[in-house]
């Protein structure tokens, strides 16, 4: 990729996006990929770049959720994988999650090009089962690619983190009685809408920092785990990241 310089004032948008650039040359990411990355941009850009703290709270409670699972499984896409794929393994592994490569618009090479992506990164030493090639069970009432998971991963999961999902995905997800973490920069999108704990953050900062949350929670209770789970407002936690948003357009700021 070309070198950003170092002092440019959106250093770490410019990088991000060309790792997306690079996630489409190689194959993993698909076209649709860079639309989602520019909506993504676009809102990141209006938050500041910065884990505001709703997102913050979002992020603690998604992983106390998690904790408490009995099954839970990390959606990673061709823009998570792109994107984090050292931190979406860590993150699977801090939690004792699966990670399932889980992908819009599917063909065999791009689902084999993002496995063999996260074995790189890391996907192959940790203790992760890595999911989503067998394609052997459907989620109900949603059409046929999209529908496609594992038996034994997000069909049996009863947590499911998605990060940049989609809407109707997302919806039937839950119809299922999941209970979803999404990661999403868009608070008005259905996948935020829809979630147990809407997490409005750039995956590329909210991942490590959940993985952080996991190793302050690891030695917690489930009773304390529960505390945090139930004391979590998630139409509070949307209101207030929409609200920096609108700030974002209305503070006269330059960045
Ligand atoms: P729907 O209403 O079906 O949810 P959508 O408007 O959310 O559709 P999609 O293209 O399905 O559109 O989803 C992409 C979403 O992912 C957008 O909301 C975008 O803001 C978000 N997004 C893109 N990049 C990132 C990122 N790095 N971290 C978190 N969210 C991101
Ligand atoms: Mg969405």
């Amino acid at each position: 990729a070309e070198e950003v310089p170092d002092d440019h004032p959106r250093h770490g948008s410019l990088v991000t996006r060309h790792r997306i650039e690079e996630g489409v040359e190689k194959g993993i990411t698909s076209k649709q990929g860079l639309v989602a990355q520019g909506r993504g941009e676009a809102l990141d850009y209006l938050l500041g770049e910065e884990t505001v703290p709703a997102a913050e709270r979002a992020e603690r409670t998604a992983v106390a959720r998690t904790l408490l699972a009995d099954h839970a499984v990390v959606s990673v896409n061709g823009n998570v994988a792109a994107l984090c794929p050292q931190e979406a393994v860590s993150l699977a592994e801090a939690v004792g999650a699966d990670i399932e490569v889980n992908i819009f618009h599917r063909t065999r090479e791009r689902l084999e090009a993002i496995a063999e992506h996260l074995r790189e990164h890391g996907a192959d030493e940790a203790d992760v089962a890595l999911r989503g090639l067998e394609a052997d069970a459907r989620i109900p009432d949603l059409s046929s690619e999209r529908a496609k998971v594992d038996r034994d991963g997000i069909y049996s999961a009863d947590v499911v983190v998605v990060p940049l999902e989609d809407g109707d995905r997302a919806e039937a997800l839950d119809a299922m009685g999941k209970d979803e973490i999404v990661v999403d920069l868009n608070p008005l999108s259905r996948s935020a809408q829809t979630a147990t704990v809407p997490v409005v953050d750039n995956v590329v900062r909210a991942f490590p920092r959940m993985t952080e949350y996991a190793e302050t929670l690891a030695s917690a209770s489930d009773d304390e785990l529960r505390e945090i789970v139930d004391s979590f407002d998630a139409d509070e936690a949307l209101h207030d990241a929409e609200r920096r948003i609108r700030e974002g357009f209305g503070d006269g700021d330059t960045r």
